[in-house]
């Protein structure tokens, strides 16, 4: 079948229920879809017997409520649809009430304090927006349902439910500022996500014998081979041919699942590689990311390779992020994020700009930590990924405008010039209103921003329902304005003037690699929150608390718990992490180092025996013991730290502990453990090297 024709049919989306709910049960189920009323049990009744038999036609046995709780990762549990009869056979069952709202026993989830092991009870509700789909594993194929998860007072217990409260935050702040500008047909405005996904392939013989890999997801040690990512060889390159198979496998998974991947190609770093799916609505996109991590990771082993979506596997060459691309847009089909032809007159646009300009200056601490996780502290603020300082790219042309407005000389004209390439027979290029600038964290590219700091293993739910609070909270205050405002026209201007005046300090055009940056960022007042831990105690300051608060994203206490979520798991990361360097220095390392020794030193022995000399292997084995005295005393400094930051109660001193003593250690260790690797023969090595990792496939 031509794969186009395929496209889709493992899930249930629109097409399919058009085809099989009678007329008014789909009519009513597209308005519950786009919020106008709320689900009745009769259609759910109707739907679920529709699901169950789509599903069973294709071969499923089982269903089960999907969701995603704050381990990061997501969960389900499966049930069958088989329901035994008093005769002795079994009936076939899928009621409208299985389908809304499921049972998970919530007491084994992260839930931050919000809940006590005894109050076990959680629900997960089925999110009507987003599509069920059949997934198979070796031979089960189950009908999965996209559920939200709270516990038993309605608190979110998971990432969907915030993200879901947010695009309900900014529909609403947006459509207050449409209607005052005169909009009277735009019914809602929808937040969309195109997340594009960097990852990196390993051969699964050498991932299962490094325990980093195999448990950490990422190298604790490691020296560089004599070849990097320096030759620029990788990025667009070739892709090699395993590979290929392996990535036609997984857009083959993906279109029968109606994810619409898109792009594929070599990244950077020598065995990375980027996946990116056309955009669709915040919390599809959402859904949609984590099949899209869970397919590359199944269909990887299915060809001897194993996927890592660690933010930083390998150290000394570029790691893995996800650049959230994002935008609003209205139900009819205006992007608020487009310029247009004319951006200088359009006013829509740069009021619009506006919010995102000042939301993104005002809450950049809340908009960093929203991209903080273990691996990316390895990223952010180390010189490759963005800078942990929070700037916009605008690009020259848009800067200027927003400045000719503000300082009342006259715009520029702003049709994008045609380039011309100098060769006669290839085509005039019209040229984009905006350059690529590849080191900005958060860049204007031509009708949408990229959030680029966001962690390659994370949920983009975080990112996203942080980006539409901090906006629609900018938006609410010029909606409060533009409602009272007499000359409409005047007011914008007026909002855009401020705006710039104000959180035009947050744009940068230039190189944000430098430390010039760094310098006249700091000049600017724009903070620099370095790691994890610096960043996250601001989700819950009281800026933090109000917005969310006031935008119906989090309560209070849904913050704090969160917060302790996090600083818990930074905390399991790093204590899991050094007991690996610990060892693998003790249990593999140093004693092949000590084989090499003895090895050595006989050779020594015998060579000197016989009369001849051998200062260059006295020399050689003289370093390896120092080497080996050091790594040992530092191993051993590694887990006292460990025991000393584990038995730490309270959950922020506890991850400072780990960042400051544990981590430090670690680092500290790594020192002389890849100086030994460059010491001992590659087979007395004892496990693969970075050589093996990097760029054998
Ligand atoms: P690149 O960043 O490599 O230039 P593209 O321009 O093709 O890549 O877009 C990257 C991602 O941005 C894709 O997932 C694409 O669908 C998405 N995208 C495009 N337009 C929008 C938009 N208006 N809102 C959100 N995402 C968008
Ligand atoms: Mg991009």
């Amino acid at each position: 079948m031509p794969f186009n024709e395929t496209y889709g049919i493992n899930a249930f989306g629109d097409s399919v229920m058009r085809d099989r709910l009678p007329k008014a049960i789909y009519k009513e189920l597209k308005s519950v879809q786009e919020g106008e009323c709320e689900l009745t049990m009769a259609v759910a009744e109707v739907v679920a017997n529709a699901m169950k038999d789509w599903a069973i036609e294709k071969g499923a046995t089982h269903y089960t409520h999907w969701f995603q709780p704050m381990t990061g990762l997501t969960a389900e549990k499966h049930d069958s649809f088989i329901s035994p009869t008093a005769d002795g056979r079994a009936i076939l069952e899928f009621s409208g009430k299985e389908l809304l709202q499921g049972e998970p026993d919530a007491s084994s989830f992260p839930s931050g304090g919000l809940r006590a092991t005894f109050e076990a009870r959680g629900y997960t509700a089925w999110d009507v927006t987003s599509p069920a789909y059949l997934s198979q594993d070796g031979n089960c194929k189950t009908l999965v349902i996209p559920t939200a998860f709270v516990g038993y007072h309605g608190e979110a217990l998971d990432k969907k439910t915030p993200l879901l409260r947010s695009m309900q935050a900014v529909n609403d702040q947006a459509l207050r500022v449409l209607r005052a500008l005169g909009n009277t047909n735009s019914r809602r405005v929808v937040s969309s996500v195109g997340p594009e996904q960097e990852y990196f392939l390993v051969d699964e013989r050498y991932f299962a014998e490094r325990q980093d890999l195999s448990l950490a997801g990422r190298t604790v040690f490691g020296a560089m081979p004599p070849k990097g990512q320096e030759m620029e060889d990788h990025y667009f390159g070739k892709i090699p041919e395993r590979v290929s198979a392996f990535m036609t496998e997984v857009n083959e998974e993906l279109w029968k699942l109606g994810i619409p991947s898109k792009t594929q190609h070599n990244e950077v770093a020598p065995n990375q590689f980027e996946l990116a799916p056309i955009y669709g609505i915040s919390n599809v996109a959402t859904d949609q990311n984590y099949i899209v991590m869970m397919t590359l990771k199944k269909v990887a082993r299915h060809h001897g390779l194993v996927c890592l979506l660690h933010e930083k596997p390998y150290r000394g060459v570029n790691g893995s992020g996800k650049h959230n691309n994002w935008s609003l847009a209205t139900d009819d089909g205006i992007n608020l994020m487009n310029p247009g032809k004319t951006p200088g007159e359009n006013l829509q646009f740069l009021l619009f700009v506006s919010a995102v300009l000042d939301a993104v200056d005002t809450y950049a601490p809340l908009l960093r930590l929203s991209a903080a996780n273990t691996g990316n502290d390895h990223r952010l603020g180390a010189n490759e990924a963005p800078p942990a300082i929070i700037s916009i790219f605008l690009g020259e042309q848009l800067s200027d405008i927003f400045e000719g407005i503000a300082t009342g000389k006259p715009v520029p004209s702003q049709e994008g010039h045609k380039l011309e390439l100098g060769v006669n027979t290839l085509p005039k290029l019209p040229q984009d209103l905006t350059d690529r600038n590849r080191t900005s964290p958060f860049a204007f590219t031509g009708n949408k921003f990229e959030f680029r700091m966001v962690p390659s293993s994370e949920s983009i739910a975080g990112p996203n329902f942080t980006l539409n609070t901090v906006v629609a909270e900018v938006l609410s205050q010029f909606a409060d304005r533009l409602e009272k405002a007499k000359d409409i026209t005047a007011c914008v201007k007026e909002i855009v003037v401020e705006t710039w005046k104000k959180h035009g300090r947050v744009v940068f055009n230039g190189n944000g690699y430098t430390e010039e940056w760094v310098k006249e960022a700091a000049k600017r007042g724009l903070p620099n929150l370095t790691s994890s831990v610096e960043a996250w105690p601001y989700f819950g300051k009281e800026d933090s608390v109000r917005i969310f608060t006031r935008h119906k994203v989090f309560t209070k206490e849904e913050i704090h718990a969160r917060l302790d979520i996090v600083l818990e798991k930074y905390s399991k990361q790093i204590n899991i992490e050094a007991g690996i360097a610990y060892e693998m220095a003790m249990r593999q390392i140093l004693p092949a180092c000590a084989d090499y020794a003895a090895d050595l030193s006989a050779q020594v022995q015998s060579i000197e025996g016989a009369g001849a000399k051998c200062e260059s292997l006295r020399k050689r084995l003289g370093e390896i013991l120092v080497l080996m005295e050091d790594a040992t005393g530092i191993a051993g400094r590694l887990e006292a730290a460990r025991q000393k930051a584990k038995a730490e109660g309270e959950p922020l001193a506890q991850a400072k502990a780990y960042r400051d003593s544990v981590f430090a250690a670690m680092e500290t260790l790594r020192a002389p453990i890849d100086r030994l690797e460059k010491l001992l023969p590659k087979d007395a090595w004892p496990m693969p090297t970075y050589e093996d990792l990097l760029f054998k496939m």
